[in-house]
């Protein structure tokens, strides 16, 4: 089999050009109770089915008037109230006139300002401006229509839904809302030192985390993910449960695609019909990830050191599980930090290293982990994010910004 070893840019090209064909076939979709949708992704857009506000809305607990009055500071009339729910069934305000009018309520007619209560000071029913107050026209009022209108997209189709966008859904009277269904996703640990975590390991023995990192990955990427069996280090064997994964979206295997004697996972694909869109990444960790496409479905052969397992998830098989999911974004996040020490390397590879990265104000400072490589899931607990540093970097100086990559 011919070597594909990509550099991260290339690999994330390739990746892209993938899930860019995949989001053009659109999932099928499915409708959900409002609260059901938090985390899916949509399928039919959320449209504004009236103006909002629906009517010129008082921001402000105060007084309606009109501005010129304010500007001549004389004293109002208070000819009524108005509480949130209600609406002015009188004549328009005339010059003069103030209404009580509480934050919601609608602004009555004749009214083009909102004084706040803060400023004003009422005798019987008359209304004192506080001296040297003056406000615009339209101050204190959301115009109706000035935020949406009617018919207007607010949450467009293809976007995985926050917190903000079930409150948009609500307030257009969206009870239930239509998703696209969650990609299911393979996951198929292999190698013969592995034991299940319910099971007393021998001391030459190792528990399978990696199914559980990478359904929980799988899981928080918008997926339903499927464990099998964990596979031993045969070729037949694997090639087995290759074939049984068919009716899933995507495969995703752990271990057996180094260079080892019995690292059988590559011969089981190709057996199995697999085309290769690349055998390898020059990155750090994560080298030997493997990506191409089944007759089925796509798959990747990730390491199965369990750090390069999930930064290679992040990395590549996130954004294809998003496309797989009908999102039109990948999912990955990157931000800028300062390191907060020097760091010393070797050009070549594009390495992500697990940080712990502080958020404050001002500017969030990374703090790359000491770790024992790959394999050192103990460090890797401890990071909430990966510092990036670019192939071409031997040396970054502390207080330099870094790329960082959030999990
Ligand atoms: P491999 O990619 O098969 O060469 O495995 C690399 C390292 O990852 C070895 O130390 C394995 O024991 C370990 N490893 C492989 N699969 C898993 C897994 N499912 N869970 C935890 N560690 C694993
Ligand atoms: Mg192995």
């Amino acid at each position: 089999m011919p070597d594909l070893i990509l550099t991260y840019a290339e690999a994330t090209g390739v990746i892209q050009q993938h899930a860019k064909t995949l989001l053009d076939q659109k999932p099928v979709s499915e409708h959900v109770p409002l609260l059901a949708s938090l985390h899916r992704v949509l399928a039919e857009p959320i449209v504004a089915d009236r103006d909002q506000p629906p009517f010129p809305r008082s921001t402000r607990d105060g007084f309606a008037c009109r501005a010129e009055d304010i500007s001549a500071a004389k004293p109002l009339h208070i000819i009524g109230q108005l509480r949130a729910g209600e609406a002015w069934r009188s004549s328009p305000l005339a010059s003069g006139q103030a209404i009580e009018i509480m934050t919601g309520a609608p602004v009555p007619p004749g009214a083009d300002c909102v004084v706040m209560v803060e400023h004003v000071k009422i005798k019987d029913d008359v209304l004192f401006i506080e001296s040297g107050q003056t406000l615009e026209p339209g101050e204190n009022i959301v115009p109706s229509g000035a935020e949406a209108r009617s018919g207007s997209i607010i949450v467009p189709a293809g976007t995985r839904l926050a917190a903000s966008h079930v409150a948009a859904a609500a307030a257009c009277g969206f009870a239930a809302v239509t998703v696209y269904a969650r990609p299911r996703v393979a996951i198929l640990a292999t190698g013969d030192e592995l034991v299940s975590v319910d099971h007393t390991p021998l001391t030459h023995q190792i528990r399978n985390s990696n199914s559980y990192s990478l359904a929980a990955q799988a899981t928080l990427a918008g997926a339903q993910p499927v464990i099998l069996p964990v596979a031993p280090d045969d070729e037949a064997e694997i090639e087995s449960a290759i074939s049984g994964a068919s009716g899933c979206d995507l495969l995703l295997l752990s271990g057996g695609v180094s260079m080892g004697k019995y690292d059988f996972v590559e011969q089981a694909l190709k057996a199995q019909g697999a085309e290769f869109l690349f055998t390898g990444a020059k990155i750090q960790p994560g080298r030997p990830v493997v990506f191409g496409k089944l007759p089925k479905q796509y798959f990747f052969g990730l390491p199965g050191n369990p750090v390069s397992t999930m930064v290679t998830f992040l990395l590549f098989a996130q954004p294809l599980i998003a496309a797989l999911a009908g999102e039109d974004h990948s999912g990955l996040r990157f931000a800028l930090a300062r390191l907060a020490h020097d760091f010393r390397t070797k050009p070549g590879l594009t390495r992500f290293l697990p940080a712990r990265i502080d958020f404050q104000i001002a500017s969030p400072q990374a703090t790359i982990i000491l770790w024992q490589g790959s394999g050192d899931l103990a460090s890797t607990a401890s990071a909430n994010g990966f510092v990036v540093i670019p192939p071409t970097a031997d040396k970054i100086a502390a207080g330099d910004s870094v790329s960082v990559l959030l999990v």
